[in-house]
């Protein structure tokens, strides 16, 4: 019916965007009526295009095998609470892009978006809940001319809240026409991450369910993975403890060039990525040998025979390159750094912790599903060699 209106109004002509939207050209003026009417009787009518109600999403886990999380899901809820409050919202707000990814992947283009989401999962007391990564600070304007930061994990159920305070935030303190992104730039990583903090927390399996099924889809996300009642108790694991640290160091690494990037901030970021890295793959091993040293070369050594030899922690499409990040910071790590150097494995690490979490989900499912420890033979290895 599209196309028979398409024909009937621009003469066969019409053009699909990058934002997911057909556009229809040269309309006379005195068809926009009924043109609107067509539209109407298919549901196509819906003010807003190119406009901050206008979420753009990938294909996710509708359909997509690599889709960790209901992309298209959190699209469609954000879409219709933006929707309802369109009109008290201002040209600068309307301006701003959403765009939600279902896995690191990009195909919604969040890495440009104001506000961007690319879907992970993380444990729970042995649940998977549903998460997005939070992504600000991209400029889709001027060819795309700035990617955006990373902020750290989201529950799903809780993203539209985000956005809400995050819109809030903007409309109260911005100055003398800031745009969004100038606004996030201003503030600085590290407040911002204060004023989303209070959004990261989950509750109980038991206080609300609702927080461990995904958006638009009735049922539990971890069922189907580690089996009902299958609770790992009510302690968080060495592993998630070692993981959380290296999301800290992380963002201190983002936070030390934040605000000046002179050589020995540049220094400190790239030393940073490179501990996150190695203190997640620390808290990986920790799952097979919870005496693992805190020796760098041991833990090296360790996660390539644990991990990578053994195709443990290989990404399903990536497959090992999230490690090479790890091997490749470490076999440089004394060479000089540049900014461009530091950014890239800050970006590196950011990856490299969403793949330790994955691996961590893929060893806690195997192992609450499994009555048979898949690592039993893994387990007794002894370091017999250290690379100096
Ligand atoms: S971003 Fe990930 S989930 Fe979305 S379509 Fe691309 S590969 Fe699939």
């Amino acid at each position: 019916r599209l196309a028979d209106i398409t024909r009937r109004f621009t003469g066969d002509n019409a053009r699909t965007t990058v934002e997911q939207n057909i556009l229809l050209r040269w309309i006379h003026e005195a068809d926009l009526p009924a043109l609107y009417q067509a539209l109407r009787e298919i549901n196509l009518h819906a003010a807003g295009a190119q406009s901050i109600v206008d979420v753009t999403a990938c294909p996710g886990t509708d359909t997509c095998k690599l889709g960790i999380a209901s992309s298209r899901g959190l699209a469609g809820e954000l879409r219709n609470r933006l929707a309802e409050k369109n009109l008290q919202y201002d040209e600068a707000v309307r301006d701003i892009r959403i765009k939600a990814s279902g896995c690191f992947n990009s195909c919604s283009q969040h890495t440009v978006a104001e506000i961007g989401f690319f879907g992970s999962s993380r444990n729970v007391k042995g649940f998977r809940v549903p998460h997005f990564q939070l992504v600000l600070g991209g400029e889709w304007d001027n060819n795309a001319a700035h990617y955006g930061q990373t902020f750290g994990a989201i529950p799903s159920k809780r993203v539209p809240e985000v956005v809400d305070h995050l819109l809030n935030l903007y409309m109260r303190d911005r100055q003398n026409g800031e745009k969004f992104r100038e606004y996030i730039a201003r503030r600085g990583k590290k407040e911002i991450k204060e004023e989303i903090a209070p959004f990261t927390t989950v509750p109980s399996y038991n206080e609300d369910r609702s927080y461990y099924a995904d958006w638009a889809d009735a049922r539990e996300f971890t069922i189907g993975d580690i089996g009902v009642g299958e609770c790992a108790g009510e302690v968080v694991s060495l592993t998630d403890f070692g993981i959380a640290l290296a999301e800290g160091l992380h963002f201190d690494a983002q936070v030390a060039i934040e605000k000046t990037t002179d050589q020995a901030s540049v220094d400190t970021a790239a030393g940073l990525a490179l501990d996150a890295m190695v203190s997640a793959a620390q808290a990986l091993i920790k799952v097979q040998d919870i005496d693992i040293s805190n020796d760098p070369d041991v833990i090296l050594q360790e996660f390539r025979t644990r991990f990578y030899d053994t195709e443990l922690f290989f990404d399903p499409f990536a497959k090992g390159k999230f490690a090479h990040y790890l091997f490749n910071a470490y076999k440089h790590r004394n060479d000089p750094k540049t900014l461009d150097i530091a950014l890239r494995l800050i970006e590196e690490t950011g990856l490299f912790i969403e793949a330790s979490h994955a691996c961590n989900d893929r060893l806690q499912a195997a192992q609450l599903s499994e009555p048979v420890n898949p690592f039993k033979n893994l387990v007794s290895r002894k370091v017999t060699a250290v690379k100096a």
